[in-house]
């Protein structure tokens, strides 16, 4: 089965890789040729994700999948959410968004906040949802240098190390987007031969 994931985010395309062990033939945006920009305009991580899948799908009649997601802290009312990539400002680097969620949070003893992947999958002309969550809390500071985005403050419930001391095979095995991408494969594991 050939699938494009709506990504060039080479982080994703590592992780997703690793889950998935080469049981789909996975192409990017780059393997098809699109180098043009993706409107994510939508108000919710879930509503993202489809207008990606969608945005490829339509121009490229091909099954598709994409991801969004966002880092939803209690104490900041859900934010950054879906404004995770952008939270510091358009162009801004991972390390501005993380001081500010640091800076945010700085006098709040309430660290809780949840990681939510949300995938759409466009696959014989039918749109599926396919949602990861992993609870989590913010940490006071950054730790580890694995990993990307805001991993290193957020450490998963149960677990010692934020996502950013942990090897990709660690984070692969509860992270919210391998939650997401377990429910993918097993969707797809019937078309597969
Ligand atoms: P995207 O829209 O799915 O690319 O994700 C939005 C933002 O969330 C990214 O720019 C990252 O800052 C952050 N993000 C997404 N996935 C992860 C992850 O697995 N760990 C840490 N941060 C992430």
């Amino acid at each position: 089965m050939k699938l494009v994931f709506v990504t060039n985010n080479v982080n994703k395309i590592r992780e997703i890789h690793h889950a998935i062990n080469n049981r789909i033939e996975l192409l990017t945006l780059n393997d098809i040729g699109f180098l043009g920009y993706i409107p994510e305009m939508a108000k919710t991580i879930e509503g993202n994700a489809v207008q990606k899948a969608l945005f490829i799908y339509n121009r490229f009649n091909i099954d598709c999948f994409a991801d969004d997601t966002g880092l939803e802290v209690e104490a900041l009312n859900g934010r950054p959410g879906v404004l995770s990539a952008r939270y510091a400002g358009e162009g801004c680097s991972f390390e501005d968004n993380i001081s500010l969620v640091l800076k945010e949070m700085y006098n709040i003893s309430n660290r809780k906040a949840i990681f939510k992947t949300v995938i759409a999958l466009i696959h014989s002309g039918k749109l599926k949802i396919f949602e990861g969550i992993i609870s989590g809390e913010i940490l006071r500071e950054k730790r580890g240098t694995q990993g990307f985005g805001y991993d290193p403050i957020f450490k998963p419930t149960g677990f010692n190390n934020s996502f950013a001391e942990m090897s990709l095979d660690e984070k692969n095995k509860i992270s919210h987007r391998a939650i997401a991408l377990g429910k993918l494969t097993d969707y797809l594991l019937p078309f597969l031969q």
